[in-house]
């Protein structure tokens, strides 16, 4: 039995076999804690951790010292935000956080959570295409400023944010800059040296690694309180025993993407091209959703005007794909990201967000492409055109 076309890999992605493979030791026979360093068992975790540590430097553009291990994004998002703010505040630096409206709730919840302890907050709104700009940034930085939260690149519209420029100008006024780069590792060439980031979250099972393993960059010198009172593994920055095997298989796709993203990342590009330009052939007036050049490879997020997103996808029976991202599903209403870009409301519940990656296949966009024909085709009914192009939002 077919299980249909998986589209939805900004949700998440399978394990690569290699990374699993890779794993397998450490699930087994190499079952050692990393901290009992007095016999072998202990040893080689630990060994195993370190070259883990190692390649995902590598892969950052960081020191391996830089590299802290946690459980995933959203912790990692936490303990950036939360650790930086309450360290800093108790220095005397000032109360006052930047973030932006279309960042993950790991981020947008941490920084309510900051509120209620007193903390005072902005929240940019973005350009209509999803960027925030650097002079909204310089903008809202005062003399209390500590923080500055901005999201490498969305997960849900794919666009890209300019934190080289955002980096550079929290650099000059001396302010600390975390950017949550869960969706953008392993699909664009991350430089924490260049961008200037302070603070980098990422989380393994966003590229072809585990659930619940991830990673906090943290440069040399930026001093975090940290979240979890234990051991004082991960220099005294997350206690906890390391999920070792997690962390090996996060180290594996490391150096994975690192040689790979060169050709996958242009062929997610090209795929996006063929499925969007192939939509609009078919619906004159779908409209992306996102910036259009300025986008992560793969994601590829459409509004179909008058096509409800849930019954488009019940009729796209054969295709893994969402309408809102997984981690606000249930929650009902209308997405927050979409509304920040100030689409309409209707469009927004019209929108559907195509995730592309590892298996996707021209064959896949072909089909997928003759199935939204044909499925627009059925929900708008016989003898309704496709109207003009939605007026610009
Ligand atoms: N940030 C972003 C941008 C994400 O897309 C996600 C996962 N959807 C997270 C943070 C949270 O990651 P995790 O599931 O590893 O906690």
């Amino acid at each position: 039995m077919t299980r249909g076309v998986y589209l939805d890999y900004n949700a998440t992605t399978p394990v690569d076999p290699r990374a699993l493979e890779s794993m397998m030791t450490f699930l087994t026979s190499e079952f050692g804690n990393p901290s009992s360093t007095t016999h072998g068992w202990g040893r080689r975790a630990r060994q195993a951790v370190e070259e883990a540590r190692a390649s995902l430097a590598l892969l950052l553009g960081a020191r391996p010292e830089e590299i802290c291990f946690t459980s995933g994004a959203t912790e990692s998002n936490n303990l950036a935000i939360k650790g930086c703010a309450r360290r800093r505040a108790r220095d005397g630096a000032g109360n006052h956080l930047v973030t932006t409206a279309i960042e993950h709730p790991s981020v947008l919840e941490t920084v309510r959570d900051l509120e209620r302890e007193g903390f005072r907050n902005t929240v940019l709104q973005p350009e209509s295409e999803g960027r925030i700009s650097p002079e909204a940034v310089e903008a809202a930085i005062g003399p209390g400023t500590i923080l500055v939260s901005v999201l490498s690149a969305s997960g849900e519209i794919g666009t890209v944010q300019p934190v080289e420029s955002i980096g550079r100008l929290c650099r000059e006024r001396g302010v600390v800059f975390h950017t949550d780069g869960t969706q953008a590792v392993g699909k664009l060439p991350v430089d924490v040296g260049r961008s200037a980031v302070d603070l980098l979250a990422l989380s393994a099972h966003k590229l072809y690694g585990p659930k619940g393993v991830g990673a906090l960059f943290v440069r040399s010198g930026v001093e975090l309180d940290p979240l979890l009172s234990g051991g004082g593994q991960e220099r005294g920055l997350r206690s906890g025993t390391l999920n070792v095997p997690g962390i090996v298989g996060l180290g594996t796709m490391a150096a994975i993407v690192s040689r790979e993203m060169e050709t996958e990342s242009p062929r997610l590009r090209a795929l996006s091209e063929m499925l969007w330009n192939g939509i609009r052939e078919r619906v004159p007036d779908a409209r992306r959703n996102g910036h259009p050049t300025e986008c992560l490879p793969g994601t590829v997020n459409v509004a179909f005007p008058r096509v409800p997103a849930e019954r488009l996808m019940t009729l796209l029976k054969d295709f893994g794909v969402s309408a809102s991202p997984a981690c606000h599903s249930g929650k009902g209403g209308t997405s927050p990201v979409l509304a920040a870009i100030g689409l309409d409301p209707a469009l927004a519940s019209c929108s559907v967000r195509f995730g592309l990656g590892h298996a996707t296949t021209e064959d896949d966009v072909r089909k997928l492409l003759e199935d939204i024909g044909g499925a627009v085709h059925r929900i708008r009914g016989p003898g309704r055109r496709a109207s003009a192009p939605a007026p610009g939002v």
